[in-house]
């Protein structure tokens, strides 16, 4: 490609003499139809993997390289004094998702195309992606984040599908976004978004007229649903989702020459969490009134489905009342009685039935009982399920389940992310690793080579240099580059601990003023957003944001500690804190983290993880040894008993152990009471003292430990940077190529 003859085409001068803005838009266009022209994937069976969200990211620069241009544009775009990474900044991210979940939809249409294979994304195009985070008095605020521009990646098609619902019928209109694999084919993002949609009903901040649904369908992602306008809205969108959806895999079916009767032979929908378990008595339905007996359909249906669970917190279960269901989606209703009442005549145990005494429909049992395979997202969190959570299931069709360990694209999360340790990378063992991420082994010839493990430092030591940079220019943050960079960024929850994290701090802060000063200074950084009707969370971010504010203001304690939050964390900034990260902070609650997503990327980049034998960690752990991860805490049988027994009682550590209660009376002691909002830091200081359900104590000493050992092992850089270099070296199995693969040989079979 040459740009300035692009650039004369599209603006009629020469780059240089362009805006970025320019450049961009001419940019985007290109790349568009260079993605287009690449074929698409033939095979007579297609998938579809069905999501609520694809927390894509933007895409000018995985686009570049994953149609093998980035290195020509980049040149040129320096040849005329332009830096590639300020075209990336004009790009809105479309942030369609709300953290991992969404992530991992992203990761795995960048792997099916990647491998070749003939898959498409359906899910909802919001106008308004997750809510944009603002910090005001040290307290999360949320408005709007519109992604949509004249210069977004979005196409238009002219395909419209009718979505009725009790009250209203709609149209859904098909857009698609092109999805590059890596010197592959291009796959499709297909996204509906309905008709007649109206950005001015939001009053303020992300409020809205929840009832207009003509209007809001798909104006934001998960809106709010403490309200039970909130949870019927989010009804209607999943609804609007896979009735389109389900028209749509039909449609393409028919055309590559099914009969309906053989859609199995033709199709396989891969239904991303329960979001969109009603696509199945919806194609039952769609299969009926095409002149299919029912018993049939269900067949049909069932041997084209395949489902994934992601979760086992029971609220993350979803579960909805028949009479929501009958208000929103009346004709589905007579189809998912007629389901329970198969499961009821074949099994007595309530706990497996798909509509409970309560009158509540179980989304994930409808996904269990008819379809042909269950899976969770990483060893550990598969053996849960089948025997903990979903055991009852599991001794009907133990043939149905099975583990597919999540995985990252490696494209974005290391090519795009750190270009500087790929081309090392590349210079050490050649390029094979990009397409086949095992080959990273090779690196392990190099643990005991001085120069390499000095190379590996210097790179890390740039990316935090440019980190500094960055949070200084776009948020005000001032961090020390000679400092641990020692980081927590994911969804704020409970389950995932920061609080455990936080009280780490205090204990810190508390150490440095009775002068007990670390070696190395310490940067602790957090991002995170919260669910909006999350109380808790909230308060736990006000915790943060006060703790940074009065360290940043203690001079006796600020040159060896600094925390901070950074605002609005999404997957930009994940690109820049991560290939910068010393230490990954995973430390939920053994049990709790499905996987993990994040614990990946971090290990990719010669971060070493300071983690829970909890998700995906098991499986680092196992990969790196003992040597080149720090494990601390319960594990998740010990967790799991003691929830069972009920036997956990926080107060007790609370009472017992001193530096739990110094570090937790803190929360409401003097200095953060001047700082903060006294509701807050109370009800916090209640939810820990009288509940702590996360079970934070318990781990606290042990955590406070392997930290610490953490940062004493940091100071021998040699022996650091072997530890670096072993988990890059044994990342390749988190290659989300690997987990695609195993998707395709085991389920669906394309
Ligand atoms: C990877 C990623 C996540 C998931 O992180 P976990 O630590 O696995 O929860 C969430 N949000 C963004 C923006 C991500 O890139």
């Amino acid at each position: 490609m040459n740009l300035n003859e692009l650039m004369n085409t599209f603006c009629g001068k020469s780059a240089g003499e362009c805006s970025n803005e320019e450049i961009y838009a001419a940019l985007l266009r290109k790349v568009n139809d260079l993605a287009a022209e690449k074929s698409a994937p033939m095979s007579k069976k297609k998938l579809y993997y069905i999501s609520a969200e694809f927390l894509i990211g933007k895409l000018l620069s995985n686009n570049l390289i994953n149609l093998g241009i980035y290195d020509d544009v980049k040149t040129q775009l320096a040849e005329c004094g332009k830096d590639i990474r300020d075209i990336e900044e004009i790009e809105n991210e479309p942030s369609l998702g709300n953290g991992g979940l969404g992530r991992l939809a992203a990761c795995f249409l960048d792997s099916i195309a990647t491998l070749g294979l003939n898959g498409d994304g359906i899910g909802l195009n919001y106008h308004f992606g997750l809510f944009r985070q603002v910090f005001k008095d040290n307290a999360q605020t949320t408005i709007p984040d519109k992604w949509l521009s004249e210069n977004c990646w979005l196409n238009k098609t002219d395909k419209i599908y009718p979505v009725k619902f009790g009250e209203a019928l709609v149209a859904a209109r098909l857009y698609e976004i092109n999805v590059t694999g890596y010197d592959s084919v291009t796959n499709k993002l297909k996204l509906f978004d309905v008709e007649g949609v109206n950005e001015d009903i939001i009053t303020s901040g992300i409020d809205f007229d929840k009832t207009a649904i003509t209007q809001n369908l798909t104006l934001f992602l998960y809106p709010d649903d403490s309200d039970e306008n909130g949870r019927l809205l989010r009804i209607y969108q999943q609804y609007f989702m896979v009735s389109a959806g389900a028209q749509l895999i039909l449609e393409e079916a028919v055309e590559r020459g099914s009969n309906l009767h053989d859609l199995y032979d033709y199709a396989v929908i891969q239904i991303n969490d329960t979001h969109p378990t009603m696509v199945i008595p919806e194609l039952i339905r769609l299969l009926i009134q095409r002149g299919i007996d029912i018993d049939e359909a269900i067949e049909i249906v069932s041997r084209t489905c395949a489902y994934t669970n992601h979760t086992i917190l029971a609220e993350a279960l979803e579960k909805w009342n028949i009479s929501q269901l009958k208000k929103v989606v009346p004709q589905l209703v007579p189809i998912i009685e007629i389901l329970d009442d198969k499961v009821r005549r074949k099994y007595d145990e309530p706990k497996v039935h798909i509509i409970d005494k309560d009158d509540r429909v179980h989304m994930a049992h409808i996904d269990i009982h008819y379809s042909t395979s269950v899976n969770g997202v990483a060893w550990l969190h598969t053996e849960i399920l089948k025997n903990e959570e979903l055991n009852s299931f599991y001794e009907i069709y133990p043939e149905k389940f099975n583990n597919k360990t999540n995985g990252i694209t490696f494209r974005r999360w290391l090519m795009h992310s750190n270009p500087e340790l790929s081309a090392y990378i590349t210079e050490l063992i050649g390029d094979g690793w990009k397409k086949d991420a095992d080959e990273l082994e090779k690196l392990l010839d190099f643990r005991s080579n001085r120069e390499v493990l000095e190379k590996l430092l210097a790179i890390k030591n740039g990316k935090k240099m440019q980190l500094k940079a960055y949070l200084s220019a776009k948020q005000g943050i001032e961090i020390d580059e000679n400092s641990i960079y020692d980081i927590q960024i994911k969804r704020l929850h409970e389950y995932k601990r920061q609080q455990l994290n936080a009280l780490y701090v205090i204990h810190k802060y508390l150490e440095i003023k009775s002068g007990k000063k670390p070696t190395t200074p310490i940067t602790v950084i957090f991002g995170a957003k919260a669910a909006p009707a999350y109380i808790i969370a909230q308060d736990i971010i006000h915790l943060i944001l006060c703790l940074q504010e009065l360290i940043s203001n203690d001079p006796e304690v600020k040159p060896y500690l600094n925390v901070v939050m950074v605002e609005n964390y999404n997957v930009t900034l994940a690109e820049k804190l991560i290939p910068a990260c010393d230490i990954s902070e995973q430390i939920s609650l053994a049990s709790k983290e499905a996987s993990g997503t994040g614990n990946m990327k971090f290990m990719l980049n010669g971060a070493v993880t300071l983690g829970t034998e909890d998700g995906a960690n098991v499986e680092i752990h196992q990969l790196v040894g003992d040597e080149n991860i720090y494990i601390f805490g319960d594990d998740s049988e010990t967790v799991v008993e003691r929830y069972k027994e009920k036997s956990y009682v926080s107060k007790d550590y609370y009472t017992k152990n001193k530096a739990i209660k110094t570090a937790v009376d803190f929360i409401i002691g003097e200095e953060m009471l001047e700082l903060g909002d006294k509701v807050r830091l109370e009800r916090l200081f209640k939810e820990l003292t009288g509940k702590d359900w996360f079970m934070t104590f318990p781990d606290f000493d042990d955590y406070v430990k392997a930290r610490e050992q953490a940062y004493s092992d940091y100071e021998n850089r040699i022996e650091w940077a072997e530890k670096m270099l072993v988990n890059i070296a044994k990342a390749g199995y988190f290659s989300s190529d690997r987990t695609i693969a195993q998707y395709n040989k085991d389920i669906w079979k394309l």
